[in-house]
């Protein structure tokens, strides 16, 4: 399972001396698994609080991470609502053939069952 965590305060603060001005909780593993998918991937993130370091802001608490994260979600859905009406059915990107040269394995040494169960994913490369 996979969940948001806050940074310990040395984390904060090692995230800062490499002067990171943002940090996101998710987002690694679904840009991996959308690019093998071969689907295009754009992250669309909102703030919601300061990290540990600021010592003017108040303490953050987990009603205020809420509060903003509902704020947020309106706004996503919005943003998705609008995408939705002006996105281009073309893609003027390569994504669609991301795997092209980078499956390896000879099909011959692939289980039919495990071939089938990746066959959406992998089923125009191993016909
Ligand atoms: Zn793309």
């Amino acid at each position: 399972m996979k969940v948001p965590r806050f940074s310990t305060k040395a984390e904060s603060h090692t995230y800062r001396s490499w002067g990171m001005s943002i940090i996101g909780m998710t987002a690694s593993p679904e840009a991996f698994l959308a690019r093998e998918a071969e689907m295009c991937y754009a992250i669309m993130a909102h703030v919601t609080d300061y990290d540990v370091w600021h010592v003017t802001e108040s303490p953050v608490t987990v009603e205020m991470v809420i509060q903003t994260l509902n704020k947020n979600t309106e706004i996503a859905q919005e943003a998705i609502r609008s995408l939705v009406r002006n996105i281009q059915p073309e893609r003027a990107c390569n994504c669609d053939s991301a795997l092209s040269t980078a499956l390896i394995t000879d099909p011959k040494v692939i289980p039919a069952e495990t071939l089938e169960k990746l066959r959406p994913l992998v089923g125009k490369y191993y016909k």
